[in-house]
């Protein structure tokens, strides 16, 4: 069981606590093993990290909470959900699991319940999951067709509000790349910018796409908006529209940020072309995030047959370019991927085993906290420094093998210095929404 640091202590020291010194931002004076785990001690004043030194190097000023060598994470940065989606399984699942079938299902459950009575509800599920968990950063993608754009933006713009200071919140459009076309995408760039959106798409390889492209960049350089799009979500290597979108990048001397999402058919293309696309990729500044979970449950499905492909892109090729490479959840409960709870420690678990980051562990961790708060913008998160608010993950796990063993139901999450209730919301909050008249 992790200790709970003293509830009213301004100051308090969390001593002996195991830290991976890639989220440190200044390891000086801290010596690592061989996974780059760091014994220190955390001192914590007035909500914020005052200092990270080695264990015993100096006396505590205040309350002293021993972790006995438990893991003591930054507060994570979910950076691909998919919060209007979540939680609508039970009414709406997947009838074969398949990525036609979870397009088709989520488009008419969109189209009968989408309201914002339906869509307020599961989104704050997914973000009290989330918040529970340790998660202090979300971006979320939001369906936008013409017809629902009105209903999800502005409460999207509600909830971010509501929401500022326990979770940073995010959202891209996520449509058909025609929706950008003339003027109802002037339009829907416009409800964007004014809700503090981002622009994105689903890109794969169709007639037009590099007009279509060069239409969004410019929508979004307009408005000084960034970019994240779906790209390539099959194992179907002529699938190349990431290397468009690099090159729409640079021929459109874009100076927002960029982020491709999935990226599937990259693992499934000969070498030269893989180099060739990691370079346009390295030149235009894009960054990467993967969604192993969703891959896995999507791709390579066929009724009967046992998957070969897994389609997680080429996490480590990627990085090992200088590319930043994110891990995201994706969906939860949804007709594209069936299970999930908003746990990043899950995410960071499954994304180790499926994509070996592991022998050596690395500045892995990264990829759910610094990086993607880095790419998001939100200097400061996602990291342990010195000045930086103390919101932290404390961990029973002394090391990887027992923190991505066990699930740490029992972990603690600070924020600014003080433990949060890390209760889970009951799923019978959503009875009434996904059952109707059944309860
Ligand atoms: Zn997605």
């Amino acid at each position: 069981m992790v200790a709970a640091p003293p509830v009213d202590a301004a100051r308090y020291r969390l001593a002996n606590v195991g830290v991976a010194v890639c989220l440190l931002e200044d390891a000086s004076g801290l010596t690592s093993d061989h996974d780059g785990i760091a014994l220190a001690d955390i001192d914590i004043a007035d909500g914020r990290i005052a200092a990270v030194r080695s264990a015993g190097a100096t006396e505590p000023e205040g309350a002293v909470v021993d972790l006995r060598r438990g893991l003591v994470w930054p507060c994570f940065v979910d950076m691909h959900t998919h919060l209007d989606k979540g939680h609508i399984w039970e009414r709406a699942p997947n009838p074969d699991g398949s990525f036609d079938q979870a397009l088709a299902t989520v488009g008419r459950d969109r189209a009968a319940n989408w309201s914002a009575e339906d869509l307020r509800p599961r989104i704050e599920f997914g973000l009290r999951c989330s918040y529970a968990h340790g998660t202090a950063a979300i971006r979320t993608h939001l369906d936008t067709d013409e017809s629902q754009a009105g209903i999800t933006w502005p409460l999207f713009r509600e909830i971010k509000q509501e929401w500022a200071g326990r979770i940073e919140l995010q959202a891209a459009t996520i449509c058909v790349m025609d929706d950008f076309v003339g003027p109802p995408g002037e339009r829907l760039a416009d409800l964007v910018a004014d809700c503090g959106g981002m622009l994105g798409g689903v890109t794969y390889m169709m007639p037009g796409l590099e007009e279509g492209l060069d239409r969004v960049f410019r929508l979004a350089a307009d408005r000084g908006l960034d970019l994240d799009f779906h790209v390539d979500e099959s194992l179907d290597p002529a699938a190349r529209s990431l290397r468009l979108i690099a090159e729409a990048a640079l021929r459109n001397g874009f100076q927002g940020r960029v982020v491709a999402g999935h990226c599937c058919s990259l693992a499934m293309q000969p070498e030269d072309d893989v180099a060739r696309t990691l370079d346009l990729l390295a030149e235009a500044g894009i960054a990467i995030v993967s969604l192993p979970m969703c891959n896995l449950y999507l791709q390579d499905r066929r009724p009967g047959r046992t998957p070969r492909s897994r389609g997680v892109t080429l996490l480590h090729e990627l990085k090992e370019r200088g590319i930043p490479v994110a891990v995201a959840s994706d969906n939860c409960r949804d007709p594209f991927y069936g299970f999930g709870d908003h746990d990043m420690l899950e995410v960071f678990t499954q994304a180790v085993r499926i994509a070996h980051l592991d022998r050596p562990y690395g500045d892995w961790p990264r990829a759910v906290t610094a990086t993607p708060a880095g790419v998001m913008g939100l200097d400061g998160t996602g990291r342990v420094a010195a000045g930086a608010p103390a919101d932290l993950v404390c961990f029973s796990g002394r090391r990887y093998s027992e923190l991505l063993s066990r699930r740490e139901p029992d972990r603690v999450v600070l924020r600014a210095g003080r433990a949060v209730d890390t209760a889970l919301p009951s799923y019978e909050e959503l009875d009434h929404l996904v059952y109707g008249a059944e309860t």
